[in-house]
C-alpha cells in the first residue's frame, strides 16, 4: 500500500518504489495519471505520453503514397522526441531501410541523413532525408525567449540557405511552412 502525504497546497506526495518506476519507464519530470479500477477498486497509475502526428506520414501511416510508414506504428510519435529518439525507435529493420548519418561536418553545419531501401523510391527516401534534416533543424535551432520574433521568422536569406540543403520540393515547402506557420513558439 502507498501512503501519501498532503501538502499545504493540497498536493498529495508519495514515493513510487524504484521497481515500479522502472516498470512504468518513469523518469523525473514525467506526468503520471491515476485512476481507480472500477472492478478491483485499486488505484492504478500510468505514464502520460503526449503524442503528435508522425512528421513523416503526417499521421496517415502511409509514407509518400508508397507503403507503410517506416517510422511510426500508428501515425503518432512522442511529442518531444528528438531526431535521435526517432532514429533509435525506428522500424527500419522491418521495412528493410538502411540509414547512414554523417556527422562529420564539412560545408554545412548539419549532419547528412542517407537512406537506402528497395521498398521505396529514391524520391520518397530523399523526402524522408529532408524530414530528418528538418527535425534536426527544428530541434537544435536556437530558441530565443527574449526575442522570439527573430526566431519565428528567420530572414529570407537564412531560410533560403536552409532550403538549399533540402533535396525535394516538398521538403523545402515543409521547411518554409514550419517557420512561417508552426513556429517553435506557441501562438499567444
Ligand atoms: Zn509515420
Amino acid at each position: 500500500m502507498l501512503r501519501a502525504k498532503l501538502t499545504e497546497k493540497g498536493q498529495l506526495q508519495f514515493t513510487l518504489p524504484k521497481d515500479e518506476r522502472a516498470r512504468l519507464g518513469l523518469v523525473p519530470g514525467d506526468l503520471v495519471e491515476l485512476a481507480v479500477n472500477q472492478e478491483t477498486s485499486e488505484i492504478e497509475y500510468r505514464k502520460v505520453i503526449h503524442e503528435k502526428n508522425c512528421p513523416f506520414c503526417e499521421g496517415t501511416r502511409t509514407f509518400y503514397n508508397e507503403g507503410d510508414c517506416f517510422i511510426c506504428e500508428n501515425g503518432k510519435i512522442v511529442s518531444d522526441a528528438s531526431v535521435w529518439d526517432i532514429i533509435s525507435h525506428n522500424r527500419f529493420g522491418k521495412y528493410k531501410v538502411g540509414m547512414t548519418v554523417t556527422t562529420q561536418f564539412t560545408d554545412t553545419e548539419y549532419p547528412t541523413f542517407k537512406l537506402q531501401s528497395k521498398n521505396y523510391s529514391y524520391e520518397a527516401l530523399w523526402y524522408a532525408e529532408d524530414i530528418f534534416l528538418l527535425l534536426y533543424i527544428v530541434y537544435y535551432a536556437p530558441k530565443s525567449v527574449l526575442a522570439p520574433q527573430y526566431y519565428q521568422q528567420p530572414s529570407t536569406v537564412l531560410l533560403e540557405d536552409f532550403a538549399s540543403l533540402f533535396k525535394t520540393e516538398l521538403g523545402k515547402k515543409r521547411l518554409r511552412q514550419f517557420f512561417s506557420e508552426n513556429s517553435v513558439f506557441p501562438k499567444a
